[in-house]
């Protein structure tokens, strides 16, 4: 067997400790006889997986008690309609576009009403988050949105907006887990959890408890209502069992790690090493602007196409896998979420260094 050093932005790396696990309970998880794939999702055995898996969650998120935690299907795309259907009562948010998946977001908004967008970085190719510490925050918004790292271009708040006193709507996909973060800050967090918990298919929403009501856009479906999944802490039809379980075993192996400051620190220093080399390298360079840099995603041009695909073909040839960037964006992107080892990216810079040597 041999694993590579998987660079995608998702699905990405899973902690191989967890994929072993998962391996070896296969065919009988804890003397049940039958995989997690094959059990009821009522069963005993299952309700335990999946309450294990929300006060791991809420442990290492120190999640207040006036939240709930939903493990919902439909991935973070779903959510783009189910916030907007569940929490527009005056029919008005606001939206800070700083990606395509905030863009996506806002746009799916106004299908269901006043969607404003109050703040963008699309001037620069989304390169940069704006200053939000006083912007046009409607008097009548219902919430306010943001994307809080951008997958696709690299950025990520390192403060959040200042929302006036309107609920923060933020979208975590792809840094869920990867620091600590201040719940309370938030009305709603969520995020699919392939980019950086387990596998497609489980969209993790924490809702504040008011923001939970009967009170939803007419015509809304009832799979769609927080409320309906809420009231069945999760179990309202069968939820994506096997997903939940891998994410379970996620959590515990990131309380293993030592939790979420440890996870800082962790990813603190693998990207460090990886903008160190982007800023001294004469053939890389970093796209994003440095105050904005992303600890999870890196993306990175050589300023020449041809040179970029040559690069990552011989990468993936060297076991350095998915480092083409976006196909908006071109060039190459690291995703180096927090089951990527420091040696993944220490030998990926070591192979880029090379790279420019033989290239110069
Ligand atoms: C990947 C991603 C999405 C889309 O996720 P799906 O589960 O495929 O719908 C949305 N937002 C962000 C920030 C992402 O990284």
């Amino acid at each position: 067997m041999s694993r590579v050093y998987n660079f995608s932005a998702g699905p990405a790396v899973l902690p191989e400790e967890v994929l072993q696990e998962a391996a070896d309970e296969m065919l009988d998880y804890q003397g049940s006889g039958m995989s997690v794939m094959e059990m009821s999702h009522r069963s005993k055995v299952y309700d335990n997986i999946i309450k294990t898996a929300e006060q791991d969650l809420r442990d290492l998120m120190n999640i207040p008690d006036n939240y709930k935690v939903l493990f919902l299907q439909g991935g973070a795309s779903q959510q783009f309609a189910m916030i907007p259907m569940n929490l527009m009562k005056n029919g008005v948010a606001d939206y800070i576009v700083t990606g395509q998946w905030a863009k996506k977001a806002w746009q799916e908004a106004s299908k269901y009403g006043k969607a404003n967008k109050i703040a963008s970085s699309e001037d620069k190719t989304f390169s940069y988050i704006p200053d939000c510490s006083d912007l046009p925050i409607s008097e009548d918004a219902d919430y306010v949105y943001i994307c809080e790292n951008n997958t696709i271009y690299g950025t990520k708040y390192k403060e959040l907006p200042n929302t006036k006193g309107k609920t923060l709507v933020a979208d975590v996909s792809s840094c869920f887990l990867s620091e600590p973060v201040d719940v309370t800050k938030y009305g709603v967090i969520y995020g699919g959890v392939q980019k950086n918990i387990g596998p497609a298919g489980v969209v993790i929403v924490i809702i504040r408890e008011d923001l939970i009501t009967e009170d939803v856009l007419p015509g809304t479906p009832t799979m769609l209502q927080y409320k309906t999944h809420a009231d069945a802490d999760s179990l309202y039809n069968t939820p994506p069992a096997y997903g939940i379980y891998i994410c379970g075993k996620v959590f515990q192996w990131l309380k293993k790690m030592g939790g979420l400051e440890a996870m800082k620190k962790h990813n603190e220093e693998k990207a460090k090493i990886l903008y160190d080399f982007l800023d001294q390298s004469e053939m890389f360079k970093g796209t994003v602007e440095p105050a904005s840099r992303s600890l999870m995603n890196v993306p990175f041009v050589t300023g020449d196409a041809d040179l970029d695909a040559k690069f990552v073909k011989e990468a993936a040839e060297a076991g350095f896998v998915n480092l083409k960037g976006h196909r908006t964006v071109g060039g190459m992107r690291a995703s180096i979420y927090n089951a990527m080892p420091i040696e993944g990216v220490e030998k990926l810079v070591a192979f880029m260094k090379k790279f420019e040597e033989e290239n110069a």
